[in-house]
């Protein structure tokens, strides 16, 4: 497996895939730690989570240059992702015991009726390259928590980070088999699924990746969490503080180089501030500096893979040529690495790969509406079901708007992101199932009902 180094085309590591004897010897450390990890009380599996917070902590520098060498996220951005996994550590250090304390039913008099929450065994993950760790520790700290282990089959752009999250865990004390992870082709993946020891699978990626992975867990009876990107509308409203809506979407359109699955991708705007938000949004895309992702100065990095730019780029020309009018950016930058520069879609037809696909870059797709029903329509008119932003100076217009759109979670004045307290995923053709908070820690447990009379 070649690493390729997105910003300068160069290789800068190769890694060997495993072999079946590696794969098998993995399973089985995992199948054995299991067995006692699972009795290991939820305040111990605690206490090394926040070390492993604490590792992270110390070693934002190492791993965030890692991640934007491998994959070309601004190194800012990389940094805060770090942050972000320690913060996640240090929410299921402090609140797993909480979640997964047993509920009472009401049970007739003499009997004590509870639902008990107890781990599934192995975990595969089949895991992205966008957010590198982040996506990582989204399942693996309220997971590992739970008492399952985690076993991770990482995009194959990211080895490094793969062996890095590793080694976090290994530092933090976790026993061998606890987390472990694959360095395997996809074509080896079903037959992991497929073994009787892996006993539930979670996946964050593209829909054709989700597919085969729920199609081979389902043969087998074994439950899936997906999370598998959308087309998410970004509202607002002829009431919205426009600069403010601009400056937000403009930054949710570009952040992560625009490979994010819950970027703004679809921005609906009221005709009465169409053309002010269309030029305030346009000054912003502008003004951001694109360049090498380890420069501090560096809004917009290249994106991570040769392919997947390419990709972009004929999504956004099959687009024009449908009809839609380019107002910036719109061509890949004539110089070594994969950059494309931050671009403007108007005029957009229906159907047209701008209006109903998922654009993975810093691409923004803009519609005009005549009113808030048009805004809600449009922004429902889409498999996806993942996120999407409302901009309005009602509060309450806000929220009536928000729950009539068809997604996992609508922010109001907010662009939308993940929070560890906060119930994260999909409908539709963006996945099923929960992350994070409550719901997260408890997606892979076995909700035992005890009846004692
Ligand atoms: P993929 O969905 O192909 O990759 C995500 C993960 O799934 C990787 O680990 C990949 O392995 C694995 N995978 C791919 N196909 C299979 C399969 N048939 N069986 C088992 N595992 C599989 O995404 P790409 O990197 O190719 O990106 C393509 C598009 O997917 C993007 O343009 C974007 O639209 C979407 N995407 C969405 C993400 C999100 O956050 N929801 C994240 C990444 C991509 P390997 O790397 O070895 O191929």
């Amino acid at each position: 497996m070649d690493v390729i180094n997105p910003a300068t085309n160069e290789q800068i590591d190769r890694y060997e895939p495993d072999t079946s004897d590696d794969v098998e010897a993995t399973l089985s450390r995992a199948q054995t730690t299991f067995q006692t990890w699972r009795n290991r009380s939820v305040r111990e599996r605690e206490q090394l989570l926040a070390a492993a917070g604490d590792i992270l902590e110390n070693r934002i520098e190492e791993y965030a240059q890692l991640m934007t060498t491998e994959m070309g996220k601004p190194i800012t951005q990389a940094r805060a992702e770090i942050e972000k996994c320690a913060r996640v550590c240090e929410y299921y250090a402090t609140h797993a015991s909480a979640h997964l304390q047993p509920d009472g039913h009401p049970s007739p008099p003499g009997s004590s009726v509870q639902t008990v929450y107890e781990p599934l065994g192995p975990v595969l993950a089949v895991m992205p390259w966008n957010f590198p760790f982040w996506q990582v520790f989204r399942f693996a700290a309220p997971y590992l928590t739970a008492g399952n282990v985690g076993i991770l089959k990482h995009a194959e752009n990211v080895p490094g980070c793969a062996e890095a999250i590793a080694e976090v865990f290994d530092d933090a004390g976790y026993p061998d088999g606890a987390f472990e992870t694959l360095l395997i082709e996809v074509d080896q993946v079903s037959d992991v699924i497929t073994d009787d020891r892996i006993r539930a699978v979670t996946l964050t990626g593209s829909g054709p990746a989700g597919r085969a992975v729920a199609s081979t867990a389902g043969e087998n009876l074994k439950k899936t969490v997906l999370e598998l990107g959308g087309s998410d509308p970004f509202i607002v409203l002829d009431d919205a503080d426009i600069t403010a809506a601009a400056e937000a979407g403009a930054w949710a359109r570009t952040l992560n180089n625009g490979q994010s699955c819950i970027a703004a991708k679809r921005f609906i705007v009221h005709s009465d501030i169409y053309d002010v938000f269309l030029d305030r949004l346009r000054d912003e895309m502008i003004s951001y500096t694109i360049g090498d992702p380890l420069d501090e100065t560096t809004d917009v990095g290249p994106q991570a893979r040769n392919d997947l730019c390419a990709n972009l780029h004929s999504q956004v020309e099959r687009s024009v040529e449908a009809g839609a009018t380019l107002e910036i950016g719109g061509e890949p930058l004539d110089r070594e690495g994969s950059y494309y520069p931050p671009t403007i879609l108007t005029d957009i037809p229906v159907p047209s790969p701008a209006a109903n696909e998922e654009l993975f870059g810093p691409v923004a797709a803009v519609f005009e509406v005549k009113d808030e029903n048009e805004a809600i329509t449009t922004a429902n008119d889409t498999e996806f079901g993942l996120g999407a932003s409302v901009w309005t100076a009602d509060r309450d217009r806000g929220q009536a708007v928000g729950q009539r759109i068809d997604a996992g979670c609508v922010y109001i004045n907010q662009l939308v992101k993940s929070d560890p307290r906060v119930p994260f995923g999909g409908i539709g053709k963006s996945g099923y199932g929960r992350e994070l908070a409550e719901a997260g820690i408890t997606e892979f447990t076995n909700r035992k009902t005890l009846w004692v009379e």
